[in-house]
C-alpha cells in the first residue's frame, strides 16, 4: 500500500492487486488491533542494527523513510500517535483501522486502482523483464514495473502464504529458508493451564540448555493455555528455536530488581507482621493471587499452614520459587502462531536504495519478503513502510 501510494503520487499509474476481498488483513491485527506502528528511535543506524547481520541494508531506506517520516505521514494524515512502553509507537485511538485508513485514502488521492479478490498465480518473465502477471482467473495484467509485497508466511489466514517466495525463486533468486519467527512458547507443565491469562509486567527470564544459560532478558510476559507470550518470551523465542530440540528451561525471576537476600528478608518482614496469618495469604506482596496455589503445591506447602509453622526449608523452597521459577519448553507453534517469518529474498540480490532486484530489471521487492526480522515493538512495520516508500518511489522513476 505504501509502495502503491508512493509511486501513484509521482504520477505513475498504478494497479494494487490483493487476493483478500479486503485490504489489510495482517495490518488490522497488529499490536492486538492498536497498530505499533513503529518505534521511536532517530538514529538509522541504531535502529537497522536491531535487525542483526542483516540490519546494514536498512540504513539506506530508514535514512530516506525513517522513524521521524513515517509518523508525519500519519499525523499528517490525521493518525495521532503516542509513545508507549519502551517507546513503541501507537495510534492514539488504539487503532489499526486508522493507520489502513489513511493508507487507502493515500492510494485514492494518487490515483491506484485497487483489484480486490485477485491472486496472482504466476509471473511471467521474457528475456531480462517481467512482462505479466497472471491471475487465478486467467486474467493477465502487464504493466512495466512490478513490486512483490506478498509478506512472509506468518499467520496465514491473513493471506500471507509465502506465494512471493516461489515466483522470486522462479526469477532467479535467492530465497533464505523462510521460518517462524517472534513466537510464543508451548510448556509441558501441567499447571501452565491454571495460569492461562496470568500476566507477569517487568520480570526476569533466564533460559537454560542442559543446565548452560543462554539467554536472560527483563520484559512482559503472559501465560497462555498452553504456554507462554508476550513480548519477553516473543522477542525470546528465536534464541530458543535454535536450541531446540533439546532440553530447554526457562527461569522466572518475579522479583528481579531484588537478590535472593532482599527476598528473603521481605518474606520474614512479612511473615513476622502476621505470625498467624495463613501462608497463601501473605505472600499478596511478593506474588500475583493466582500463582501463589501453584507456587504452594510445587513447594509442597499447605496453602492454609500458618506462618509461623512454616519451617526454614519451607521458606528456603519458597524464596526459590519466587527468584527462580521454572517451566520446561516444550516447542514452538509454527507459522500459524508467528508474528513473523525469519528468512525471505537473498538481500546481496537486492538494491538497498531502490529495492530494486540486481536479477529482473524491471522488478522491486518491499516488506516482510526481505530476508529482514526485528524483534516485536514497532521494527517489523518500520521495514514495510521504509522499504514500501522506496520501492514506490523508485518503480515510478
Ligand atoms: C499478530 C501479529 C501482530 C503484529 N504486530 C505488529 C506490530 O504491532 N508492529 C509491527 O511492526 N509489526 C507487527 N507485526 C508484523 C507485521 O504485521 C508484518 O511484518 C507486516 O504486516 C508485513 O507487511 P507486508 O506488507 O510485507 O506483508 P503482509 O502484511 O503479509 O501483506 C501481504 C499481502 O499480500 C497478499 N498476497 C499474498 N499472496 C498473494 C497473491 N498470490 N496474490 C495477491 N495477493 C497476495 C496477502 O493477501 C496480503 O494482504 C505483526 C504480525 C502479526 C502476525
Amino acid at each position: 500500500m505504501m509502495a502503491a501510494g508512493r509511486a501513484g503520487e509521482l504520477g505513475s499509474r498504478v494497479l494494487l492487486v490483493e487476493k483478500n476481498d479486503r485490504l489489510g488483513v495482517k495490518l488490522l491485527i497488529t499490536g492486538h488491533g492498536r497498530c505499533n506502528i513503529t518505534k521511536k528511535i532517530d538514529s538509522p543506524r541504531e535502529m537497522a542494527e536491531k535487525f542483526g547481520r542483516n540490519g546494514k541494508f536498512l540504513i539506506s531506506a530508514f535514512s530516506r523513510f525513517g522513524v521521524r517520516e513515517v509518523i508525519s505521514f500519519f499525523e499528517s494524515r490525521g493518525v495521532k500517535t503516542k509513545i508507549e512502553k519502551n517507546n513503541r509507537v501507537i495510534t492514539e485511538s488504539d487503532m489499526a483501522q486508522d493507520v489502513l485508513n489513511a493508507l487507502i485514502c493515500y492510494m485514492e488521492k494518487a490515483g491506484v486502482e485497487i483489484k480486490l479478490n485477485a491472486e496472482v498465480r504466476s509471473i511471467d518473465k521474457s528475456g531480462d523483464r517481467i512482462e505479466k502477471v497472471v491471475l487465478a482467473t486467467g486474467e493477465e495484467v502487464f504493466a512495466d514495473r512490478f513490486v512483490i509485497c506478498t509478506g512472509g508466511k506468518s499467520y496465514p489466514a491473513t493471506g500471507s502464504t509465502g506465494d512471493g517466495f516461489e515466483w522470486a525463486k522462479a526469477l532467479g533468486h535467492i530465497v533464505i529458508r523462510p521460518v517462524p519467527s517472534l513466537t510464543p512458547v508451548i510448556l509441558k507443565d501441567v499447571f501452565v493451564k491454571e495460569l492461562e491469562g496470568l500476566s507477569l509486567r517487568d520480570i526476569r527470564i533466564a533460559a537454560y540448555k542442559d543446565g548452560r544459560k543462554f539467554d536472560s532478558s527483563v520484559g512482559d510476559a503472559i501465560f497462555t493455555a498452553k504456554g507462554m507470550s508476550g513480548p519477553l518470551i516473543i522477542n525470546m523465542s528465536k534464541g530458543i528455536s535454535k536450541e531446540l530440540p533439546g532440553d530447554v528451561v526457562l527461569k522466572i525471576d518475579l522479583v528481579p530488581d531484588c537478590d535472593f537476600t532482599e527476598v528473603d528478608m521481605k518474606i520474614r518482614k512479612d511473615f513476622q507482621e502476621g505470625p498467624n496469618k495463613q501462608i497463601k495469604n501473605c505472600l499478596d506482596m511478593l506474588l500475583p493471587q493466582k500463582l501463589v496455589p501453584v507456587i504452594m503445591k510445587i513447594a509442597g506447602i499447605e496453602p492454609d499452614k500458618k506462618v509461623n509453622c512454616i519451617t526454614k526449608e519451607e521458606r528456603k523452597r519458597l524464596l526459590r520459587l519466587i527468584k527462580e521459577f521454572e517451566v520446561q519448553v516444550a516447542g514452538l507453534p509454527g507459522f500459524d502462531k508467528a508474528v513473523i517469518t525469519s528468512g525471505g529474498i537473498e538481500l546481496s540480490e537486492v538494491d538497498s536504495k531502490t529495492m530494486r532486484s540486481k536479477l529482473v530489471k524491471n522488478l522491486y521487492f518491499a516488506g516482510e519478503i526481505l530476508d529482514l526480522d526485528g524483534p516485536t515493538g514497532g521494527y517489523n512495520l518500520q521495514v514495510c513502510w521504509s522499504t514500501g516508500y522506496c520501492a514506490g518511489e523508485a518503480a515510478a522513476m
